[in-house]
């Protein structure tokens, strides 16, 4: 491994940077510019894939990220101590713009491991945990999965009945988990319980890593309306977990799956801004179809790339946060919120322009394959918080208006009357 604890400017790290992509991945030839009718016209917002293919993205996507990690750019803001290269946000986006250039396996197989837990797991896990559990998440030996909403509790996170018990050194978990993507090829999760039902419901809740290996875990995937199956539900059965493995203290576990909560909507956020290929595509279609000129089109795609541009600085801004080890503010919930706005205009433009084509498939290229993004987007809107949940955020926490009469944040949690409860 690259030894880069001694400070280094953002330019060396630049030529570094090229230098490792010069010997590790291809270059991208000049982009060629995009032909209406021609290459493929998939835009689907989730790919379905089959088991296997799947494996192969995933292995696909831990040799690379274990290659980049093994020369210091894998972990470019993360602690030396634990595998990182101790490095600011300005060397992170300087190899990101390189790596850029390159063609690279996709990395979103990790979005959630490395996105959401790691950053949790770094903030609050023990120090056994962080040595044990960092460096190989980020070298990609092993994969985590966010194991939070239940069948009883989504937006309402706090409501969760998983349970757990203390057993000598050990922690006793039961219950069921539902929406857990990417569980099928995850090897630890981040788990939140109930472990006081005495208390109020915010605050008996604790977090656990927990293997995903281990006896007493059963994954069983779930189909979407897209037709692939990345979620699964995940039930517990007297899964035990060393004492070591929890995050942060006893009953404390909101404050820590709100760590994990603020980088999911940092990660989803991130993905908006960055639309140039989709803005080209949706360009190509509106000239197809001879639009380009119509007024009420033109003021939609100029509306579109202007909200996309603004979405993304908004989620940099939370990014560059995170990076810097501060924890983000509003941004997080309203970048999410601009993120799912604008597909929404994507899928708007897309309807007003292809009409009926959307809806039977007649091999017409470039038509019903939008189907997939339509179909696909409505999981984004829920994902991360649905837009309601993110306007009571911005409401109560930015806007200062009265919190959401839902929350009951006094009585003991056995006392609520929260779905099929059981003590
Ligand atoms: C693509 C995708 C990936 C996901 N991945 C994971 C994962 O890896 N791990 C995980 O733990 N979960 C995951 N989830 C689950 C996700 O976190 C939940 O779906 C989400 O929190 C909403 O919960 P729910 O589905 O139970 O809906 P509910 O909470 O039952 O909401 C139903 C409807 O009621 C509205 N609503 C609820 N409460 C309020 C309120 N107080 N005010 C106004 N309106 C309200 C909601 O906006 C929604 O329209 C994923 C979901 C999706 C779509």
């Amino acid at each position: 491994m690259v030894a880069m604890t001694t400070p280094i400017s953002v330019e060396q790290f630049t030529e570094k940077a090229r230098a490792f992509l010069d010997q590790h991945a291809e270059k991208k030839e000049r982009e060629r510019a995009f032909v209406w009718g021609e290459g493929s016209d998939n835009v689907a917002m989730f790919e379905e894939r089959d088991r296997k293919a799947e494996m192969e993205i995933v292995r696909q996507a831990k040799q690379w990220q274990s290659t980049r990690f093994d020369n210091g750019f894998g972990w470019i803001t993360g602690p030396t101590e634990f595998g990182g290269s101790g490095l600011t946000p300005a060397h992170e986006r300087a190899y990101a713009s390189v790596e850029r250039e390159y063609r690279t396996p996709s990395l979103g197989v990790f979005q959630i491991g490395l996105g959401m837990v790691a950053p949790t797991i770094l903030a609050h896990a023990t120090q056994a945990a962080k040595e044990r559990y960092l460096r190989p998440l980020w070298r990609s030996d092993i994969v985590g999965c966010q194991l939070f909403s239940e069948p009883g509790a989504g937006s309402d996170l706090a409501s969760v009945q998983t349970k757990a018990e203390r057993d000598g050194d050990e922690w006793v978990i039961t219950g069921q988990k539902v929406w857990t993507s990417g569980a099928q090829f995850s090897d630890i999760g981040e788990v939140i319980c109930r472990t006081d039902p005495g208390l109020p419901k915010h605050k008996g809740l604790t977090c656990f890593i927990v293997d995903m290996h281990a006896k007493g875990v059963e994954i069983r995937p779930l189909r979407q309306m897209t037709g692939g199956a990345s979620f699964n539900e995940v039930f517990f059965n007297e899964v035990r977990v060393p004492a070591d493995h929890i995050l942060g203290a006893e009953n404390d576990g909101w404050g820590v799956a709100l760590t994990t909560l603020m980088n999911e909507r940092a990660s989803i956020g991130a993905m908006g801004g960055g639309e140039t290929s989709m803005f080209v595509r949706l360009l190509g279609m509106i000239r197809h179809y001879g639009l380009d000129q119509d007024p009420l089109v033109r003021d939609q795609l100029a509306d579109l790339y202007i909200t996309s541009r603004l979405a993304g600085l908004t989620s940099q801004r939370g990014m560059d946060k995170i990076r810097a080890g501060q924890t983000p503010g509003p941004e997080m919930s309203i970048g999410k919120m601009a993120l799912v706005d604008n597909q929404k205009k994507i899928n708007d433009l897309v309807a007003h322009v292809l009409g009926v084509k959307l809806q039977a498939d007649s091999g017409e290229w470039g038509t019903f394959a939008w189907n997939q993004l339509l179909l696909g987007a409505p999981g984004m809107r829920i994902a991360g918080g649905s837009d309601e949940v993110m306007r009571n955020i911005v409401s109560e926490r930015v806007l200062g208006l009265p919190k959401d009469v839902g929350i009951d944040s006094k009585s003991p949690f056995r006392d609520l009357k929260v779905g099929t409860q059981k003590d």
